[in-house]
């Protein structure tokens, strides 16, 4: 059988792409690697704008019962400042972003793209990808065999931290300033219910917010470097002298976890790989981070995976893609534009903020000014796109 589709990788931006073809009638396979539910490093923010798209896809009912509290306020915890300021809200009914463990929301989009007739192999990992004809031909790889799956279009939405052998999946050497990821649940703790505060430390950032389950996500990113000397400051594992590293430099994270107990294992990651990537490449589609990521300081990138697929199938379905590769060509062009007027401005709002916040001098700089204009807390939660809708109710063309 040749599938009209392949997308490689389960995650929301994979996940959103094989549910949106499935339902206009695509042939679809989805391989995903892990086995599901799976934890993963990741604030689990989503942002309101992602709320409509969650309705569309029909899993809002299920991501409202299960999400933690709406949050209203954005803060900035730099040294011993503090500072708060209102959420900039979406206009609408679905006006505030909420969080959701990755272990329920992967696992709820996926089984909601099973339901619209994707076919899901898991756990399996494509290996390679060749192509005769128009037709690829992936070689995936599950736990005892491997076998060929034959697609008219290929997606990558496999996420950006694979040194893979896949021609969308690049590697790099080691670098001192790499960001490594670090996240982990918290119970308790006085972290304000309705505040996702961007903590601002030596050598790296991070955030905390309410999720499901009463749980506090705490998840950061620390430069090679700084995680080096706070293991020489600090001792213990990697994760614990991170999050002393943390406690010790930022006065409202040290308030924020006071009381606070872990729930389980810490998880790592990284580092991490901001930027903007092709997004088309050898007659292949790309989505979600394996396209483009912002820095983790925004936390978008969930509603920016599943965005960026529904600019994607959007395009797709505008084209008869399945039939020619001069349609391909048109909608990959399409779909570069839509994607960099809706991504663009916050991939760099966010490497500005992660730069401010990761040096003590200019953390401390912007908290000064901060301390004289608070709204622009307000203003630069705009700028990383939390008021940027781009998917509005029934657009698509499904
Ligand atoms: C510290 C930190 C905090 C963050 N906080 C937030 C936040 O609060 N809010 C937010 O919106 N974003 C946040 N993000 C970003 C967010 O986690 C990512 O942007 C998001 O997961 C990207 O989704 P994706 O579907 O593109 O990729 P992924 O979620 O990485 O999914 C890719 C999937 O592909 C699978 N895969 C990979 N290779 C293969 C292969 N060869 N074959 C088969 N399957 C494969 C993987 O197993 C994985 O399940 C954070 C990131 C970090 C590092």
């Amino acid at each position: 059988m040749i599938f009209d589709a392949l997308v490689i990788g389960g995650g929301p931006a994979g996940a959103t792409a094989a549910l949106l073809l499935a339902r206009a009638g695509w042939s679809v396979a989805l391989v995903e690697k892990k086995e599901f539910p799976r934890r993963k490093v990741c604030g689990e923010f989503i942002s309101a704008t992602s709320l409509t798209l969650l309705r569309e896809l029909g899993v809002l009912p299920q991501f409202a019962a299960q999400a933690g509290p709406p949050v209203r306020q954005v803060g900035f915890f730099a040294g011993k400042h503090s500072f708060t300021a209102q959420m900039p809200s979406v206009d609408g009914e679905l006006t505030w972003g909420r969080a959701l463990g990755r272990e329920t929301l992967d696992t709820l989009l996926l089984a909601q793209a099973a339901r619209a007739g994707a076919r899901i192999i898991q756990p399996a990992t494509v290996r390679s990808i060749a192509r005769t004809g128009d037709t690829h031909v992936a070689c995936v790889e599950a736990a005892d065999s491997e076998h060929d799956v034959r697609a008219r279009v290929v997606i990558a939405a496999h996420g950006s931290w694979e040194n893979g052998s896949l021609p969308t999946q690049a590697s790099r050497p080691h670098r001192k300033s790499d960001l490594l990821a670090f996240k982990a649940h918290f119970t308790g703790g006085a972290l304000p219910d309705t505040l996702m505060p961007l903590l601002a430390f030596p050598g790296g950032y991070g955030g905390m917010v309410h999720g499901d389950r009463g749980r506090v996500s705490l998840s950061c990113c620390i430069r090679r470097d700084a995680l080096e000397a706070a293991r020489k400051s600090y001792g213990g594992p990697a994760a614990e002298a991170v999050l002393a590293h943390i406690r010790n430099t930022c006065a409202g994270a040290d308030a924020a976890m006071d009381g606070a107990r872990r729930e389980e294992v810490w998880l790592a990651a990284g580092p991490i790989r901001p930027g903007i990537r092709e997004r088309y490449r050898d007659g292949i589609f790309v989505t979600g981070n394996a396209a483009g990521e912002a820095h983790p300081v925004v936390a978008e990138g969930i509603s920016m995976a599943m965005q960026s697929s529904w600019l994607l199938c959007r395009a797709l379905l505008s084209y008869d893609v399945r039939i020619s590769s001069e349609e391909r060509a048109a909608a990959a062009a399409d779909y570069t534009a839509d994607w960099s007027g809706a991504f663009a401005v916050r991939l760099y709002a966010a490497a500005l903020f992660a730069q401010l916040a990761q040096r003590p001098a200019t953390a401390e700089l912007s908290a000064a000014v901060i301390a004289r204009f608070p709204p622009l807390l307000t203003f630069g939660a705009r700028l990383s796109g939390k008021t940027h809708v781009v998917i509005k109710p029934r657009q698509h063309a499904a």
